[in-house]
């Protein structure tokens, strides 16, 4: 299924076998802890793979958490009925319409989300979870403030039932400073939440899988489903035996021969000290591939025919070079990987990680993943289910 029409060659393909094998990862790992419940993190149109495009994968999750009403209804419209979380609840008064007609369980992280609760006037009382603010510091209420808003929200008849939610700020860490936030932050939460009723719901993707016994009833797993590490480079995405759940490929559309002292690209920033053969890939910037992997030295990593070369100069909008001079079975409609598979439908494929292109970038896996273009077709591969 490709939903857009185009004889350019570069695709995005989702893998659903991948996100599957992701989702039980993720649940292992929380199964270490005693079976919290996973929430499939799909915000940012699913972190850029297509809400529509990862469902069947992402199914077994126990429920979904957005931010966007329109995910939201894009889950119901599918026929998603489980539980469905807003991770930054209401943005005005209105948005509480469709809480409750979607019946979506909602974050509280400030005294006008409960005012606007307050005078929602529904028959069905909804699920939220208060958020704390337990040292990130970005959304949810101080501890001191914690207690108050606990027993506001417990008061009104349009609530059902309250949960205690936080954020890490640090889980990704290995540093000794970060793995001391998360412990500092749990402390915080516990001293927060310990005497109230509700589940609790603390880990994202780092946080359950490095410290899953710190991660709550429901973990919030987002990146790892897409098959990145959130911890690199301390982990690798094959350290946490996550697959790749998009592979961007595309095809080599010209072949040129570089004399020493030729130049490739805008700005002739790279020259050749060697004679050189060099193959210009289908894959810009505008396709969402980083132009600041242009300014790494040595490049970024490429899989061209499943052999691992590099970016050579800058990218440009809708192309990018790449070195063929050690791959002289490779040229003109050669298939090139910038990331993910080598081969699409082989889950035992060679990879080349989407954290090693976004490092080489200067950047993380999930800028990457979020800003591939709507001009870049998608197709979903099944696997086997
Ligand atoms: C995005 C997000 C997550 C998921 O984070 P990952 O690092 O991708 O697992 C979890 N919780 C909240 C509140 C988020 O905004």
């Amino acid at each position: 299924m490709t939903d857009v029409n185009n004889s350019r060659p570069i695709l995005a393909t989702i893998h659903l076998d991948a996100l599957r094998s992701n989702l039980t990862r993720i649940k292992t790992a929380t199964a270490l802890a005693g079976e919290a419940r996973v929430w499939a993190v799909v915000k940012a149109n699913a972190y850029g793979h297509g809400v529509q495009h990862i469902f069947e994968g992402l199914r077994g999750a126990d429920g979904f958490a957005c931010l966007d009403l329109t995910e939201a209804e894009a889950l119901r419209s599918m026929g998603w009925r489980g539980p469905i979380l807003l991770l930054e609840g209401a943005f005005n008064v209105r948005d509480l319409e469709l809480c409750s007609r979607l019946n979506l369980w909602h974050v509280i992280h400030c005294e006008a989300q409960i005012d606007w609760l307050a005078a929602h006037k529904t028959n069905e009382p909804q699920r939220v979870f208060l958020k704390l603010n337990s040292g990130m510091n970005r959304l949810g209420f101080k501890p001191a403030q914690y207690r108050a808003a606990y027993a506001r929200l417990a008061m009104l008849s349009q609530v059902a039932e309250v949960s205690h939610l936080t954020h890490y700020s640090d889980a990704d860490s290995d540093a000794a400073q970060g793995v001391a936030a998360v412990a500092r932050q749990w402390e915080v939460f516990q001293t927060a939440t310990q005497d109230l009723a509700g589940e609790c719901s603390l880990g994202n993707s780092a946080a359950t899988l490095r410290a899953a016994q710190r991660s709550g009833d429901w973990v919030r797993a987002g990146v790892a489903l897409y098959g990145a590490a959130p911890d690199y480079p301390a982990k690798t995405s094959a350290d946490w035996g996550l697959q790749p759940a998009m592979t961007l490929s595309s095809r080599i559309v010209s072949v040129q021969d570089l004399a020493v002292g030729d130049s490739v690209g805008y700005g002739s920033a790279f020259v050749a000290e060697r004679p050189m053969r060099i193959g210009t890939v289908a894959c810009g910037y505008a396709d969402g591939y980083p132009r600041s992997a242009g300014n790494a030295l040595a490049g970024a990593p490429v899989l061209v025919d499943g052999q691992r070369t590099r970016t050579l100069g800058r990218i440009s909008m809708d192309m990018l070079a790449v070195d063929l001079t050690h791959l002289p079975h490779s040229g003109f409609g050669s298939h090139v990987t910038l990331w993910g598979r080598a081969d699409p439908l082989q889950m035992d494929s060679v990879v080349l990680s989407i954290d090693e292109v976004a490092a080489a970038a200067g950047t993380i896996s999930y800028e990457l993943m979020c800003a591939i273009a709507p001009r870049v077709p998608r197709t979903v591969n099944e696997g086997e289910s």
